[in-house]
């Protein structure tokens, strides 16, 4: 691929890794989990607790939703953000939050830990230049109609700027099938990290929409070399008022994190295999 200056691999092979906290990115392996959207305090510092509890390493939840529908619930905003940095304070987990607006990236930044530009913004080159100046880890969806290709140029727009903080995130592409919300495209996986040093992670929660394949998609994304997931979790998903429908319970998933857990160790065991 050409002109992938910043976001190509390194002739050595070094790969990046992003600190936050006492937590490596592109080393360890991380999950980002909570609700679609901060509903109430109530409900936000509920899951954080939950998913703390169930082994997270890091909290999500949208203050600014992309929604397809202008009538739809577009988050809370600033009241949203200030909720997120209670739960931080509360559970110690590091915040994880999309922007969608290039106006509100410096000040967004100042709550979260690591900023979020979604599937539907990632060819957004003003808000990618303006992440880029941010100086926060920057997390990028792939956007659902985009090639490999396009989107690590998203990505290079952001390095560009002097900021080597990225994360690809595969979230799933538009296809024929309409079973799943999404077609969760895991052979990216492999393809990106050939192809570029940055860490990438999956959300098998957009990607398939469908409750009962988050499991097996997350434990597919580890075998498939992720560095990380990105999962919602609502306290009560029945309530949700953004995705209902994908939204695992605490208890689901604190049983996708023991499986998650052994899979883990079921590739560290297989990696061992293949080193002479
Ligand atoms: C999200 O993670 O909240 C989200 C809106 O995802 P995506 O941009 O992948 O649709
Ligand atoms: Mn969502």
């Amino acid at each position: 691929m050409k002109n992938l200056k910043l976001t190509g691999q390194k002739p050595g092979g070094e790969r990046t890794v992003i600190e936050v906290g006492k937590l490596r990115i592109g080393v360890d392996f991380i999950v980002i989990a909570g609700p679609c959207a901060v509903e109430s305090e109530d409900q936000l510092v509920r899951t954080a607790v939950a998913v703390k509890e169930a082994g997270a390493n890091m909290l999500r939840g949208g203050a600014f939703k992309p929604r397809t529908s202008p009538y739809a619930f577009q988050g809370l905003g600033l009241k949203g953000l200030k909720i997120l940095d209670k739960a931080r304070r509360e559970t110690g987990l590091p915040i994880v939050t999309e922007v969608i607006d290039t106006r509100d990236v410096s000040w967004v930044g100042e709550y979260a830990d690591i900023l979020q530009i979604g599937a539907r913004n990632m060819q957004n080159f003003s808000l990618l230049r303006e992440a880029g100046k941010s100086g926060r880890p920057i997390l990028l969806k792939r956007g659902m109609y985009s090639t490999l290709e396009e989107w690590l140029n998203c990505a290079e727009y952001i390095l560009a700027e002097g900021n080597p903080n990225v994360i690809l995130c595969e979230r799933g592409i538009r296809s024929f099938e309409t079973y799943t919300r999404n077609t969760l495209d895991l052979s990216i996986v492999p393809s990106a990290k050939t192809i570029s040093h940055l860490p990438i992670f999956v959300d098998p929660s957009h990607g398939t929409g469908v409750l009962s394949l988050i499991e097996p998609m997350s434990l597919a994304a580890v075998a498939a070399g992720a560095d990380g997931l990105e999962i919602e979790v609502h306290i009560d998903p029945s309530s949700a008022m953004s995705d209902k429908d994908q939204q695992l319970s605490p208890e689901a998933f604190g049983r996708l994190m023991r499986k998650v857990a052994v899979m883990r160790r079921t590739m560290a065991e297989l990696a061992a295999e293949d080193t002479p």
